[in-house]
């Protein structure tokens, strides 16, 4: 089925955050998640709608993201009802006292595919602080053990910045043990609370690619890289392959390539990025080519998800690689990387500007 996507019709991942409420206060939360839950946030009728539309567009996955997902009563009806259209689904419960096994076997029973609890430091303290709620590191290691108790497959989420570089090495251990079939590394986007926050430099994403890189060779989970798309073409130029168009081959083969654990998901076969085979629904209905991207292209109580992602003129700029400027405009790994465009408008404030986390220096043309 996933080989047949056609990223102008179909989203390969689309991620609804299903409420912005938690109890956690991260120093680099997306969302500025809120105490409260908001009264405007889709509900449950409306969400089905959307899950309706979502597979009506073919579109294999769908993850309950927030804020807490554990704050909505009615996630599993959400999970049963994506069930039912043949979806796949995973949520990303926060490591809050709403975190109990109970809940976690109801997840499982409504038939949720995969669950991934968040990790950004290898020590209790350094995550905690990160997190700003005491014992958010031993809720989480909790909370993996009682997932692979139950019998889900479990991923991990870390977020690297500035602050968590020099942790890379003991995180790939910690990570590397708790039995995960999933490991989404995200790289900072200067957003939301995560604005206050230093990313990496561009030299250091090379580092870390480097360390991830021979990670995956020997891995038996999947690596995801989110929001440095230049990974891939990290990738490339580890090919021996004689020309671009192979390199790329060789990285796709390379990016999707099974692991020992499984079952697994989320493995797009074509390069994603904003907009661009991904989709982020905000807790109202606003529709976003990302969840670091705050610019919507409206919002599904006015306009279906469907026309929205094929249609909307935002949504077709991010699949457009020839209006990227700067050194993505001009770089010969546009089609397959393209940059972060999220990154490029918390920085830069152009969303079709260069990554400035990459430190590659195409040709002049
Ligand atoms: S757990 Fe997620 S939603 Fe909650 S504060 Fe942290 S980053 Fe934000
Ligand atoms: S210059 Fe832009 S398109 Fe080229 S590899 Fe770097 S981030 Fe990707």
């Amino acid at each position: 089925m996933h080989t047949k996507l056609d990223f102008n019709l179909t989203p390969f991942l689309t991620i609804w955050e299903v409420t912005r409420a938690c109890a956690l206060s991260c120093k680099h939360c997306r969302a500025e998640a809120m105490d409260q839950r908001d009264p405007r946030e889709l509900n449950l009728e409306e969400g089905k709608k959307l899950l309706n539309d979502i597979a009506a567009m073919q579109t294999p996955i769908v993850i309950f993201t927030g804020g807490d997902s554990l704050q909505r009563d009615d996630l599993e009806d959400l999970i049963a009802h994506g069930k039912s259209l043949h979806l796949k689904t995973g949520a990303i419960p926060a490591a809050t006292p709403r975190l109990t096994r109970e809940r976690l076997a109801s997840l499982g029973r409504a038939g949720i595919d995969q669950l991934a609890l968040s990790l950004d430091a290898s020590t209790a303290a350094a995550h905690d602080r990160l997190r700003g709620v005491e014992g958010s590191f031993e809720k989480t290691m909790q909370g993996a053990r009682w997932i692979r108790e139950l019998g889900i497959p479990l991923q991990i989420n870390t977020t690297i910045g500035a602050w968590n570089f020099a942790d890379v090495d003991a995180l790939v251990a910690l990570v590397d043990s708790l039995g995960i079939v999933f490991w989404e590394v995200f790289f900072l986007v200067p957003t939301g609370r995560g604005s206050e926050l230093q990313g990496c430099a561009a030299e250091q994403y090379e580092e870390i690619f480097g360390k991830l890189y021979e990670l995956s060779l020997r891995a038996p989970f999947i690596i995801k890289i989110t929001e440095a798309p230049h990974y891939r073409r990290y990738i490339m130029q580890h090919s021996e392959a004689a020309t671009l168009a192979a390199a790329a081959q060789d990285a796709n083969r390379f990016m999707t390539k099974q692991n020992a654990r499984g079952p697994r998901m989320g493995l797009s076969p074509l390069p994603v990025n904003a907009g661009k085979g991904f989709c982020f629904v905000d807790r109202i209905g606003d529709v976003y080519p990302s969840g670091f991207l705050p610019l919507s292209a409206g919002n599904v109580r006015n306009e279906s998800i469907v026309s929205l992602y094929r249609s909307s003129p935002l949504f077709k700029e991010m699949r457009s690689p020839n209006l990227l400027k700067g050194r993505c405009g001009r770089c010969e790994y546009r089609d397959v990387c393209g940059g972060s465009r999220s990154r490029a408008y918390a920085v830069l404030g152009d969303y079709l500007g260069e990554d400035p986390c990459c430190i590659y220096q195409p040709a002049d043309q």
